[in-house]
């Protein structure tokens, strides 16, 4: 557009926003969690166990204390969607991100096996985070102090080049994070290759880990039941068995706050986390455990689960998508990921333009995830990349948040062409 043109265009925009604005809304694209639809499909768990009903497979009594790596037939469930054999699979209490701040804290005040120092004691600890990123994963490292070193992430995975380069040469690199299955928030799948190689790089540090969050291992969006290369066994074939730490939850499987999460890993660490946990805790939430073990069944029952979960989930990713299609569809304004599982799209808005456009739909009434969370320190060095979570508000308000949200970036783009062009 020429620069008369763009002025003229602008102000249809701001005409547009205006009318936006003046409609009132009070929509939120924010919140990465189950709609109250989603949780209703598992509603069955309150009441499965009959009366009465409180023994485990192998005959403890769950409403005793005890059983700290958890229910066997619970682990066995998802032993297989999470790659890790039930033997080496610990189920213990709500949340998976909880188990990740736990390891982090004993690693930080003990080390981890084959550590020469606790990472307290290191001079320096840092973590390669792909961006853009999940931001609790940022907010644990912010807490303990660790260092984060970003690397770009393709649709196969972290740049591996970028990867292997620095681990290699610094010992204070002591883990990356990787959610290897519809990455939050690209939806990115790591390639057999990726997962090759990052569990056989040379690593400087000899404790390395990857902290392995398949948050989203049976979250299909498609037909495609997509799965990612068994880490912990190309770990061990490649002579680092205590590599990675997997972590995995029932959260948006079940109900998000009442699930049970999972650790996995080789038997020394597994061990070694559980002689953490004996003194914290006598055990976990075994009735919880048995409620979903009954409830799920095996790993037909959670597949068949996860159809319904789909059906709930498809058609506001559909709409989202068409959404964005229909209104920045080829216009070099905006980009965006079509996940085929997880929870997010990741919009890519102009450079400069995200912390913009997010501002702007908030004065409209359209609540998104502030610019740069998906980045460490909340920086997104390029201020283009927005996180949209379509999961929990109804379609409706799916369908005029997203509408609403286009108009926002059609505006900033608009708004910032011209500044270039005018200086
Ligand atoms: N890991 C990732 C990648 C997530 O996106 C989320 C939630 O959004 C979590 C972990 C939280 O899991 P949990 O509920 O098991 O703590």
């Amino acid at each position: 557009m020429t620069e008369a043109e763009l002025v003229q265009h602008l102000d249809g925009l701001r005409k547009e926003y205006a009318a936006l604005r003046a409609r009132g809304l009070s929509l939120n694209l924010t919140r990465g969690k189950p709609s109250a639809e989603q949780l209703g499909l598992a509603d069955e768990l309150a009441t499965v166990l009959a009366p009465g009903e409180h023994v485990s497979r192998d005959g403890a009594d769950c409403r005793n204390y005890g059983g700290l790596r958890g229910l066997a037939e619970l682990r066995e469930i998802f032993a297989e969607p999470l790659g890790v054999p039930a033997g080496q699979l610990l189920a213990l209490g709500n949340s998976s991100l909880e188990l990740m701040h736990e390891s982090l804290i004993h690693a930080v005040l003990f080390g981890v096996p084959g550590s020469k120092l606790p990472w307290r004691d290191e001079d320096r600890v840092a973590f390669l985070c792909p961006v853009p990123g999940y931001d609790r994963h940022f907010a644990l490292c912010e807490k303990f102090g660790i260092d984060m070193i970003t690397v770009s992430i393709s649709d196969d995975g972290p740049d591996l080049d970028e990867v292997e380069r620095l681990v290699a040469a610094d010992p204070a690199i002591k883990g990356i994070w990787c959610v290897p299955l519809y990455s939050n928030p690209t939806g990115v799948r790591y390639s057999d290759e990726t997962v090759r190689r990052l569990a056989s790089m040379p690593t400087a540090a000899p404790d390395f880990r990857l902290f392995w969050d398949n948050a989203y291992a049976v979250h299909h969006l498609t037909d495609q039941r997509h799965r990612v290369a068994d880490v912990l066994a190309l770990a061990e074939a490649a002579g680092h068995p205590d590599r990675p730490f997997v972590f995995g939850s029932t959260s948006k499987i079940t109900w998000a706050g009442s699930g049970v999460a999972f650790f996995g890993s080789s038997k020394s660490n597994v061990d070694w986390l559980v002689g953490h946990l004996e003194k914290r805790t006598i055990g976990p939430d075994k009735m919880n455990q048995l409620r979903h073990a009954k409830f799920l069944r095996d790993s037909i029952g959670l597949q068949d689960h996860m159809d319904l979960q789909r059906k709930v989930l498809q058609p506001k990713f559909d709409l989202v998508l068409r959404t964005l299609a229909e209104r920045l569809g080829g216009r070099g304004i905006a980009t965006w990921t079509s996940p085929e599982g997880g929870y997010f799209v990741s919009l890519d808005v102009l450079d400069g333009c995200a912390a913009r456009v997010v501002a702007l739909a908030a004065e409209a009434g359209i609540a998104l995830t502030p610019a740069g969370a998906t980045f460490p320190y909340g920086r997104d060095p390029h201020d283009r990349n927005i996180r949209l979570a379509p999961t929990f508000p109804p379609l409706d308000e799916v369908a005029e948040g997203v509408a609403g949200l286009t108009v926002c970036v059609e505006l900033a783009a608009a708004e910032s062409l011209l500044a270039a062009k005018t200086g």
